[in-house]
């Protein structure tokens, strides 16, 4: 598994004052899992060290100046971001994490100016390169993966990216997507629901599409379901509605012990992990398969621990 990271999140001594920036989620608990394909467009077209710059918008169009000499370089980081993103581009990626604040990699941090005044922070220059080439794509920048809520859903993302990313090399038959979307079902769910029943359509294909057409559109329309942040109300949900599935084998006890967990969980007295658990435990008790294969339930590696977090509800 590949993902695109701004060079100096990885440590690399490449920011205008040879400095580097590491970010010990990306270095020590991601790089067990994906390898990096690191970027940065700045070196690339100025070198290191070198003048800060700055984004002017004249008219509406972005022109980029070196802070001190005032020197015109847009069309030398232009030239560089175009071969970044060919560089990126050649390799299967399935996530980008940009680094914030920075002209070129920020996402909605990036301070731009008019000639009198700062004129808020938007997108930098790299990130809307990648923004517009890669659609319902997972793209962070780390300073918003502190938050644990976004950190959960971009890392839950970026696995669910690279599952679509296997199914469409791989697949021959219907059957498999069919057992795609059914260990999505409940991840799907707790990000849209009707797009969870709009997915099952396509699957269906009751129009008798081509089994080609049938899986772009089911790719395309998941791509965008998982993109969507989930919210702490629609995890509820789900956990209820699994819940539902083990109505039939569980004690009273049992069953009031487990909807005390799904409360404590909507009141943000414990963590996600807590029921999570708890369910698949009870799923695996009773074997009841289609509960505890649920990717909800194992979204990516149970040791990145994103779930422990009280706060990764929203
Ligand atoms: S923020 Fe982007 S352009 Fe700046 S040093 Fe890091 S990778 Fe390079």
């Amino acid at each position: 598994m590949q993902i695109a990271v701004s060079a100096c999140l990885l440590g690399e001594p490449i920011r205008y004052d040879k400095s580097g920036q590491r970010d010990k989620f990306i270095t020590d608990k991601l790089s067990k899992y994906m390898t990096f394909i690191p970027f940065c467009p700045e070196n690339l077209a100025f070198g290191t060290p070198r003048q800060t710059i700055r984004i002017l918008l004249e008219e509406g169009h972005k022109r980029v100046y070196t802070v001190f000499s005032h020197e015109d370089v847009t069309q030398k980081i232009n030239n560089a971001m175009e071969e970044e993103l060919s560089k990126i581009i050649r390799h299967e990626i399935c996530g980008i994490i940009l680094k914030s604040k920075s002209p070129s990699c920020g996402l909605g941090s990036t301070k731009y100016y008019t000639k009198e005044m700062g004129e808020g922070k938007k997108d930098g220059l790299f990130a809307s390169t990648c923004k517009a080439y890669f659609k319902d794509f997972p793209i962070e920048e780390e300073a918003r993966l502190i938050d644990p809520w976004l950190r959960e859903n971009f890392v839950m993302q970026l696995f669910a990216y690279y599952d679509t990313m296997q199914l469409e090399k791989n697949i021959t038959k219907v059957s498999e997507l069919i057992a795609f979307h059914t260990s999505y079902k409940f991840l799907l769910q707790s990000k849209h629901e009707k797009n969870y029943r709009l997915l099952g359509n396509i699957v269906a294909n009751h129009a008798q599409l081509a089994f080609t057409d049938v899986i772009h559109d089911y790719l395309a329309l998941f791509r965008k379901t998982i993109a969507i942040k989930s919210k702490i109300s629609k995890t509820v949900n789900v956990l209820e509605h699994m819940a539902g599935f083990l109505k039939h084998e569980l004690s009273s006890i049992e069953k009031i012990e487990l909807h005390t967990h799904i409360k404590a969980f909507q009141e943000e007295t414990i963590p996600l992990i807590a029921v999570m658990n708890t369910i698949e435990f009870l799923a695996k008790e009773h074997h009841i398969h289609y509960l505890f294969e649920q990717k909800f339930l194992n979204p990516y590696p149970k040791s990145l621990a994103l779930r422990s977090s009280i706060q990764e509800g929203k």
